[in-house]
C-alpha cells in the first residue's frame, strides 16, 4: 500500500523517538518536501517541551510521551495554543501509531530495546520502515528478518554504514544471496571514535563527556559512547548479517577516520562500490524516505579538494574489546546479541552516571555474556525474557566493580 501511495498525493510519517537526534534530522528533512510527506504522529520518551515545538511546527495528528504526567502537561499546552493534536502515553500508544492504517512510512529512531515493539508493529502492519534503532533488529534478528519478509514491509537501513552498503548492493528484489550478486565481502567502515589510537591504559580514566565528543557525527550520548567503546561497530556488524543476509567473516571493519566513505560492497571481478558524502544523517534519512527516488537532503556536497585524503586501517580489537564480544555473540546465536545489547545498554547508562568506568562497560558485557546460555531466538517472549535477565545480571555486575573501586 504504502509504495503506491505518491500517486495518492503525501505520504503520511510516523516518527518514533522525534526528539532525537535522528528525530530531528527526519523532520528537518520532511519539512523540506511538504508536498510529499505529511506527519502523522510523534513520539518522544521524556523531552516534552521539545515535542510541544514540534508540535507546534509540524502538526501532527498524534503525539506520544512515554509517562501520562507529561502528556497531560502536553495536552494543556496545546489546548492552551488551540491546536488540535492527540496526545497519549505508554507503549501501547507507540505500537498503535506505528500500525495505524494511515500511516505509510514509519521512521524506527527510539533509541535501544525500548523500540523494539513499535518498530516490529511497523514490519507487521507491512509499512516502509526506516530502520535506525540498530538495537531492535541485534535482540530479534531472525524474528525481525522473517516479519518483514512475511508482512511485506519494505525495510530501509538508515545506519549510515548500511544505507550507504544498501546503495553498493543490487535492489533488493534482485538479490538472492550475496554471492548470487557476485559480493565477496561488505566492507563496513568505523570512524574509530573519540579514542582512536590509545591504549587501554589510557583509556581507562576516559569521562562521559570525553566519550560523547565524537569527532565527525553529532549523535545520541548512547550511540556516542558506543562509538568510543566500538560496541556500536559491533552491533552494525550484526545489524549488516541480518540486513544483507551476510556471515560475519563476510565483513571487515575498516577504521576511516574521516568518515567520507560510509560502506562499500567488494565484488568478485575486483570491483569495490562505496558510498561517499559528507557525514550528515539527513543524507541516508533522505534516501530512505524517498527510495527509489532522490530528493534534496539540505546536506553539502563533498568537497574532494577540502578532504585531500582518505586512510584506512585496521581496528584494535586489544583496546576495543566490544567489537570482539559482538562478534562472538553473533557466532553464539540465538539469544547471545540480545543479551549483549541489554548488558551494553545497562553497562553504557552506568557509565554516563558516574557509577562504572570507561573499561568497565566491555567488563560488564562480557560477564553477563559468560553467565548466559544460548537458546533459540524465535520466540519474542523468550527474547524479552532473556533481555530482563541480562539486565540484572548487568546490575549486581556493576554493583559489584563499585564495592570494589
Ligand atoms: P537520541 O538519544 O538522540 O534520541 C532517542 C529518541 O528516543 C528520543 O526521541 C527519546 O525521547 C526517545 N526515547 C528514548 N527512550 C525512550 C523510551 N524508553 N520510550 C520511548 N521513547 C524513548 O538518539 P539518536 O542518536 O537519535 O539515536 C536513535 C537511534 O538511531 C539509536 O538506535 C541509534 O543507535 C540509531 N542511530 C543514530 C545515529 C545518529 O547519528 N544519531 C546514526 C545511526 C543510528
Ligand atoms: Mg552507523
Amino acid at each position: 500500500m504504502s509504495e503506491l501511495s505518491t500517486a495518492r498525493g503525501p505520504q503520511t510519517v510516523t516518527v518514533l523517538g522525534a526528539t532525537g537526534s535522528i528525530g530531528a534530522s527526519t523532520l528537518d528533512v520532511i519539512a523540506r518536501h511538504p508536498e510529499r510527506y505529511r506527519i502523522h504522529a510523534l513520539t518522544a520518551g521524556t523531552r516534552r517541551e521539545v515535542l510541544l515545538e514540534q508540535c507546534r511546527r509540524h502538526r501532527p495528528a498524534v503525539a506520544v510521551l512515554s509517562r501520562e504526567v507529561d502528556a497531560a502537561w502536553l495536552r494543556e499546552r496545546l489546548a492552551e495554543a488551540r491546536l488540535a493534536i492527540e496526545v497519549r502515553a505508554g507503549e501501547p500508544a507507540l505500537v498503535e501509531v506505528a500500525e495505524a492504517g494511515e500511516v505509510d512510512v514509519v521512521m524506527a529512531a527510539i533509541v535501544g530495546a525500548a523500540g523494539l515493539l513499535p518498530t516490529l508493529a511497523a514490519v507487521r502492519a507491512g509499512k516502509r520502515v526506516l530502520l535506525a534503532n540498530k538495537e531492535a533488529l541485534v535482540m530479534s534478528g531472525a524474528l525481525f528478518m522473517d516479519e518483514v519478509a512475511r508482512c511485506g514491509a519494505r525495510l530501509l537501513p538508515i545506519d549510515s554504514e548500511h544505507n550507504a552498503i544498501y546503495q553498493c548492493l543490487p535492489p533488493p528484489d534482485a538479490r538472492t544471496s550475496l554471492g548470487g550478486v557476485g559480493v565477496t565481502q561488505l566492507l563496513l567502515t568505523a570512524s574509530g571514535g573519540p579514542f582512536r589510537g590509545w591504549t587501554a591504559q589510557a583509556l581507562r580514566a576516559v569521562t562521559p563527556e570525553q566519550a560523547c565528543a565524537h569527532p565527525n557525527w553529532s549523535m545520541g550520548r548512547k550511540i556516542s559512547v558506543d562509538s568510543a567503546t566500538l560496541m556500536n561497530k559491533g552491533l552494525e556488524l550484526i545489524e549488516a548479517c541480518w540486513l544483507f543476509a551476510a556471515r560475519p567473516e563476510q565483513i571487515q571493519v575498516v577504521v576511516h577516520p574521516q568518515s567520507v566513505i560510509h560502506s562499500m560492497a567488494a565484488y568478485s571481478d575486483g570491483s569495490v562500490i562505496a558510498q561517499l558524502g559528507n557525514p550528515d544523517m539527513r543524507t541516508p534519512i533522505a534516501y530512505g524516505l524517498a527510495w527509489p527516488e532522490r530528493i534534496a537532503a539540505g546536506v553539502e556536497r563533498l568537497d574532494l579538494f577540502q578532504i585531500a585524503r582518505l586512510d584506512f586501517e585496521p581496528p584494535d580489537e586489544g583496546a576495543f574489546p566490544c567489537l570482539r564480544l559482538a562478534r562472538e555473540a553473533m557466532a553464539a546465536g540465538g539469544t547471545a546479541p540480545a543479551v549483549l545489547n541489554a548488558a551494553n545498554e545497562v553497562a553504557v547508562a552506568a557509565f554516563l552516571d558516574g557509577r562504572l568506568g570507561f573499561a568497565g562497560i566491555a567488563e560488564v558485557v562480557e560477564s553477563v555474556l559468560e553467565a548466559s546460555h544460548v537458546q533459540p531466538a524465535d520466540e519474542l517472549e523468550r527474547i524479552l525474557a532473556e533481555d530482563a535477565r541480562a539486565r540484572r545480571l548487568a546490575g549486581q555486575r556493576i554493583a559489584s566493580l563499585a564495592m570494589a573501586r
